[in-house]
């Protein structure tokens, strides 16, 4: 029996679902009713990709989180390539 797997679009609650090709796909969510979509199963990470479920509130600490790493390990890599300044020479 395949496995189906839904994603709520009004609350985000994803889960998998047993069901015979034959049955009819779920469409309200068990938890808000809202809107399920049916998920492609055994795909891998095509799922995500521009469906835009994820609220930017949703993860915006850990996105603001990353975005500053990033930006961090940028400067340090610039550091790096910046080319020492030649040492002045003090006038005698
Ligand atoms: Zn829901």
């Amino acid at each position: 029996m395949p496995t189906y797997e839904y994603l709520c679009e009004s609350c985000g609650f994803k889960f998998e679902t047993f069901q015979k090709m034959t049955d009819e796909p779920l469409k309200k969510c068990p938890k808000c009713r809202g809107k399920l979509r049916k998920l492609i199963s055994g795909g891998g990470g095509l799922l995500f990709k521009g469906s835009g479920f994820y609220t930017t509130d949703y993860r915006s600490e850990s996105y603001k989180a990353k975005e500053k790493q990033e930006k961090k390990s940028y400067s340090e890599v610039k550091d790096k390539e910046v080319v020492p300044k030649p040492k002045v020479k003090s006038s005698d």
